[in-house]
């Protein structure tokens, strides 16, 4: 088993950045042929999620339509730190992911990539792996 650490620092409030190549390399670093890894983030107002990386409006309308759905300001919020839309939207897309290796690589859709998203950011953020 091996565990690995990446720090990345995010830009904007709500981001989606495209770990798919770090990922990638990492796997290639550990050379394992076939197994299992788990992405785990350790933030309560970031999450993880695999959707398409080809065209990158997706990502877009998938931060839209959160935005849409989950305002930023609401009179009726209780949590008073002024980010409870980035817990509830950290919270929809989960905070970790389990993929599959074969052949040395990711098993992954031609279309598919990994995003790290942010929800509360520019922050300096940390994103834990573990490879079987
Ligand atoms: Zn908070």
């Amino acid at each position: 088993m091996h565990r690995e650490i990446i720090a990345i620092k995010t830009r904007k409030r709500e981001e989606l950045v495209d770990i798919t190549a770090k990922v990638r390399e990492l796997i290639r670093s550990k050379d394992i042929e076939k197994g299992c890894l788990v992405i785990f983030v350790p933030h309560t107002t970031a999450g993880i999620t695999v959707n398409e990386g080809a065209d990158p409006t997706v990502k877009e309308d998938l931060l839209y339509v959160l935005r849409k759905l989950i305002p930023h300001r609401d009179s009726e919020y209780k949590h008073l730190e002024g980010n409870s839309d980035a817990h509830i939207k950290a919270s929809l897309l989960g905070s970790s992911l389990t993929l599959l290796i074969e052949n040395g690589d990711l098993i992954l859709g031609r279309w598919q990539a990994i995003f790290f998203a942010e929800f509360d950011g520019p922050r300096q953020r940390r994103i834990h792996f573990s490879l079987y």
